[in-house]
Formats: structure tokens, C-alpha cells, sequence
């Protein structure tokens, strides 16, 4: 299969008039400066697709509807049981539905891989399935049916609190022993088996579901596999933390586990400058999710600061109350420029895009932990792409650079044309070539859940 763009975005940067040849899902050449030729199927300006590091997918379906004061100190924790409700009724049918719809979502976004930090394995009784890896299965199926690619990341979920805590009743569906999580691991590959291009990795929840040991040898496991954990999400966390252990949960982190580039420190959110400059020299990377975090009211990462260490960041929809991969670079930028009350915060130096400098970043940091390539629009790469509308306003005399700074700060979904995941169109005039099935199916699926 031929491809030719009008401009795409190459390893060595912006390059007109690019073909680009498909076989086997892989990109097998590029060439740029050439005219397109019969057959060619044509199209505007093109980028390599966004990896999505942290997605749960199933929150998708609980959007707006914990937007409603609780108590006047509303926050995060009050959202949790809302969550916790919602989880009590889906099954592998249920779920299979609304991970579908967030996942088409994503690549109409400019998201062509996500990282599924996954938690919800049993049965509603808290028992496992008969086949333990049934929930991650309907994931699979998900990710197979949307065309999107996937890193599973399996959760280990054993404790409420710190110090061991015994987990609460909500929780019984995400709890697993150490054996048990082990077996998990083996029947989710076979659940990945059929699945182009997946990859497994390992989920340690957060430093309040996992003790010291049990961090130890759930790190092991996969030898080379990334390793996510929710980390520093809320000032809440970082006081308990400290009051368990007299350390900040970062601080904690590093003392304990030898966390390098394998690792993506979920939120990282409350860190001071010493963790900051742990983080960045292990090379771990930060995993930003900038809608969720402001949704949840959780604070701002000091990405400037981290930034200037030559930290590495991508970006997640972790809650999905809203998917759109433009807007969550927007918005960590937006936040930073809030905090610091200047323009182009994170553009990496004079002269330098906000726009690419963001994408670039969330690229590399995206592929690094989700276990995937990294290389762009390269030989030998997958062929995961999206391309621009070129009549789209935010499209008009945009060239290179700028036509990401348009997406970013001045488009939307909307400014999306097609996206390719493996060489496979599933994304056309912004819409996903399945969306209408699967979205019927959502609607039924959701009418009996909220009924
Ligand atoms: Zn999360």
C-alpha cells in the first residue's frame, strides 16, 4: 500500500511532497520530494499517531456524573466512590462496550496505541473468573475491534492503605495475592496472543495497594516490561505517606525499587526539587494526564522545572471523562502558563514550537513507557499515522511546525482527517469507519447499566 501526504512530519523533521510505503503493517520506505502517482492514496499534512500512556477505560462511561458537590470539601476521594459504584456493574460484555467507545474516541483523537492500566480482573463476589484473565480478554477484544494499539498493564492491587492495610469490599474486584496476580500475568498474554504489535507490562496500583515486598516482586515478574504506578497524585497521599513512613511517596520509591527507564511514574503531581531530580535522572518517565488531573482537582506537575532537568513526560486520558490527545497538550501547557504567568512555557528554548516541542516529548516520553517504538515515521516502524484536514481553518497557510501549534492551541478533533494504525485506515473525514456499531452497542449497553 502507497500513501502520499502533502507534508509529513519525518525523524529529521518536516519534509513536502512524502510517500510512504506499507507492508505488513510496518512502514517499509519513505520518500519525500516526489510527486504522488496513480494509485497513491492521497492526503494532507501527516504525524506519526500519539501513544495514550494511562487509560482506564471503563471510567469512560461514569463521564458527568460526578459533577455534582458532595461535601464542601469535594474532591478526588469523593469521585472515587462514585467510581467504585460504577465498577460494581460491569461485566467482560459491559466492559468490552465502553473500552470499544473510548478507544475509536482515541483514535479519531490522534491516539494510535494506549496504555491500559488495568484493575477491574473479578467478578462482581470479588472471585476470580473462571478464566482469571476474562476482563483484560474483553480489553483485548477492544483494542481488536477499534484497530487501536495496546500495552496491557496489568494491576497488582492487595491493600486500602499504607502499612498493609486490609482492602475494603469496594475493592474486592481489583485484589489479587501474589500467586494469583502471577497467574493473571501468564492468562493475559494469552489473552494479548492474537493481538498485533501488544505489549504486557506490569501495574504496582499506587504505594498504598502494594507493600514494600510485594512491590519487589511484582517489579520482577516481567523482565524488561514497563512498570507503571500511580504516584503523588494527591496531597492527601503525600501527608499519609509520610505519616506511615516520615518520606514523601517518590522519595519512598526511590529507596526501595531501582527505578530507571522501564518506569512511569503516573501523576507524580506533589514532588519536590529533590524527586524531580531523581525522576529525571533514572530516566523514568512522568505520566502527565493534564484533563483528569484538572477534572480531579489534583494540583500541577512543576513541568517547567522537570523540563529544564531534561526530564522525560508523556500524556494519558486516564479517567476519559474526555479524549481528545490536542487538548491534554493544551492543557499542560495552559496550566504551566496559569502558574507562571508567561507564554510558551515548555517550548524547550527560543525559537522553539510549544506545539512540536509538547508533541515531541509526549511522543518519546508516550513510546518509552508504553514499550513501543519510538522512531516516528521511519523504516522498519509501525504504520501508525494521523493527518491533518487540509481545508480545515486550523489547517490553512499552516506549515511544519506550525500546523501542530494550530491542532494544539486553536483545533480539535475536528482539524483530524485519517488515522492508521498497522497500515489500517480506521479513521476517516474524522470519524472512525466502525463508529456507528459501536456506539449503537455503548447506547444499549449504558441505558442498562444506569437504569
Ligand atoms: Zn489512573
Amino acid at each position: 500500500m502507497r500513501l502520499w501526504f502533502e507534508s509529513a512530519l519525518l525523524p529529521e523533521g518536516w519534509r513536502k511532497d512524502v510517500r510512504i510505503d506499507v507492508a505488513n503493517g510496518l512502514i517499509a520506505a519513505v520518500m519525500f520530494g516526489v510527486q504522488p502517482e496513480p494509485g497513491d492514496d492521497r492526503h494532507g499534512p501527516a504525524m506519526p499517531g500519539l501513544p495514550n500512556l494511562h487509560s482506564h477505560a471503563f471510567q469512560r462511561g461514569m463521564a458527568g456524573l460526578a459533577e455534582v458537590s458532595g461535601r464542601s470539601e469535594d474532591s478526588f476521594w469523593t469521585w472515587r466512590e462514585t467510581m467504585y459504584r460504577f465498577v460494581a456493574a460491569l461485566d467482560p460484555d459491559t466492559l468490552q462496550a465502553i473500552a470499544a467507545l473510548a478507544y475509536i474516541e482515541m483514535l479519531e483523537s490522534g491516539f494510535t496505541r494506549v496504555g491500559e492500566f488495568h484493575y477491574l480482573h473479578h467478578g462482581p463476589d470479588g472471585r476470580a473468573y473462571d478464566d482469571r484473565a476474562a476482563m483484560a480478554a474483553a480489553i483485548a477484544a477492544a483494542a481488536q475491534e477499534s484497530g487501536i494499539a495496546l500495552t496491557l498493564l496489568p494491576v497488582f492491587y492487595a491493600h486500602a492503605d499504607f502499612g498493609g492495610t486490609p482492602p475494603r469490599t469496594t475493592q474486592a474486584r481489583f485484589v489479587n495475592d501474589l500467586d494469583g496476580f502471577a497467574r493473571l500475568i501468564d492468562d493475559s498474554r494469552h489473552a494479548l496472543a492474537g493481538l498485533d504489535q501488544a505489549v504486557i507490562g506490569v501495574a504496582p496500583h499506587s504505594l498504598r495497594a502494594v507493600t514494600a515486598a510485594e512491590l519487589a516482586v511484582v517489579t520482577t515478574l516481567l523482565p524488561d516490561a514497563p512498570i507503571h504506578i500511580h504516584i503523588a497524585e494527591q496531597t492527601r497521599e503525600v501527608e499519609a505517606c509520610m505519616a506511615w513512613s516520615g518520606q514523601r511517596p517518590v522519595e519512598w520509591l526511590f529507596d526501595r525499587a531501582e527505578v530507571d527507564r522501564r518506569w512511569c511514574l503516573v501523576h507524580a503531581t506533589h514532588v519536590v526539587e529533590a524527586e524531580l531530580r531523581q525522576i529525571a535522572a533514572s530516566e523514568a518517565v512522568v505520566g502527565l494526564c493534564p484533563i483528569t488531573e484538572a477534572n480531579l482537582g489534583d494540583g500541577l506537575f512543576p513541568a517547567r522545572a522537570f523540563q529544564a532537568q531534561g526530564g522525560r513526560f508523556g500524556v494519558g486520558s486516564d479517567s476519559n471523562v474526555r479524549i481528545d490527545a490536542g487538548e491534554e497538550l493544551r492543557l499542560l501547557e495552559y496550566g504551566q502558563r496559569l502558574t507562571h504567568e508567561m507564554r510558551n512555557v515548555l517550548s524547550n528554548g527560543p525559537g522553539r514550537s510549544t506545539g512540536a516541542t509538547l508533541w515531541s516529548m509526549a511522543f518519546q516520553g508516550g513510546a518509552r513507557a508504553l514499550g513501543a517504538s519510538g522512531a516516528g515515521l521511519a523504516v522498519g516502524a509501525p504504520a501508525d499515522l494521523v493527518s491533518f484536514l487540509p481545508s480545515h481553518p486550523a489547517s490553512v497557510g499552516r506549515h511544519g511546525d506550525q500546523l501542530i501549534d494550530s491542532w494544539v492551541f486553536g483545533g480539535a478533533r475536528d482539524h483530524i482527517d485519517s488515522v492508521w494504525r498497522a497500515g489500517r485506515k480506521c479513521v476517516s473525514g474524522g470519524r472512525h469507519h466502525d463508529r456507528e456499531r459501536i456506539t449503537a452497542r455503548y447506547v444499549d449497553v449504558m441505558k442498562g447499566l444506569l437504569a
